[in-house]
C-alpha cells in the first residue's frame, strides 16, 4: 500500500482501524486478480482507498456503491453523526463530495468508480460478476440482509465477500452484520476464511472453482 495513500486515510473521516483497513487491502489484492472489486458504504472513501490501490496493483477497479446520504446512525441524533456533512442546502447528509475529494487526493480517480445510489437498486440491474464484494452499507436489519441477499450471490467462485462490524458480543455492536455473517457460514456457498478475522472484518471464499 502507497505510503502518501496511508497518511490520506488517516486524515479522511471514517470508521475502519488501520490494520483492518491493510487487512481489506491484502484481501482486495487477491480477489482482483478474478474480477472487479465492489463495496457498500463508501462514506468518505477511507475503505475505498485500501481497495482501490489494492485494484491498481492488479489493474482492475473498484465500484463503490452508496446514496451518500448516510445510514440511520449517522443522522442528526444518532451517534455517528457528523454535522459537517451536512449539506446546508437541504440539511440532509451529502458525502459524495468529501468522498471525490478523497479519491482524488488519493490518485484513484482511475481506479475508482462512484455508483451512487440504493444499493439494492443497483444490484437489480447488475450483470457483472465480482472478485470481492465487501458489505459495510446500512447496519440496521433490513439494509444489512438486503445487501448480502441482492450482492453475495454475484462474488465468482473462488472470489471473496467481506463483512465489516461482525460483532459475536451483542455489547460490542449491532447485530445484523453478525447475523449476515452467520447466514454466509452456514451457507454453501461460502467458506469463512478465517473464524478469527481482523478487528470486526470477516471474510469468506466462494466456494467452487470458475465461473
Ligand atoms: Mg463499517
Amino acid at each position: 500500500m502507497r505510503a502518501d495513500r496511508l497518511e490520506l486515510v488517516r486524515q479522511v473521516p471514517g470508521f475502519m482501524p488501520a490494520e483492518e483497513g491493510l487487512a481489506l487491502h491484502e484481501a482486495g489484492l487477491e480477489a482482483a486478480a478474478l474480477g472487479p472489486l465492489l463495496e457498500i458504504g463508501s462514506w468518505c472513501g477511507t475503505s475505498a482507498v485500501y481497495l482501490g490501490d489494492a485494484a491498481e496493483q492488479v489493474g482492475s477497479v473498484l465500484f463503490c456503491v452508496d446514496h451518500h446520504r448516510g445510514s440511520e446512525e449517522n443522522q442528526a441524533g444518532w451517534e455517528h453523526h457528523d454535522p459537517s456533512l451536512v449539506d446546508s442546502r437541504t440539511g440532509r447528509i451529502d458525502t459524495l463530495p468529501r468522498f471525490r475529494h478523497t479519491i482524488e487526493d488519493a490518485g484513484l480517480e482511475a481506479t475508482v468508480v462512484a455508483v451512487v445510489g440504493e444499493s439494492t437498486v443497483v444490484a437489480g440491474h447488475w450483470q457483472t460478476r465480482l472478485g470481492m464484494v465487501f458489505i459495510d452499507g446500512g447496519h440496521g436489519r433490513h439494509p444489512a440482509h438486503a445487501d448480502y441477499e441482492a450482492w453475495a450471490p454475484l462474488v465468482v467462485a473462488g472470489g471473496l465477500l467481506a463483512i465489516h462490524d461482525v460483532f459475536e458480543d451483542p455489547s460490542e455492536g449491532g447485530r445484523p452484520p453478525y447475523e449476515i455473517w452467520c447466514r454466509a457460514v452456514a451457507s454453501e456457498s461460502f467458506e469463512p476464511l478465517d473464524e478469527a478475522g481482523c478487528g470486526s472484518l470477516r471474510l469468506l471464499r466462494r466456494a467452487g472453482t470458475g465461473c
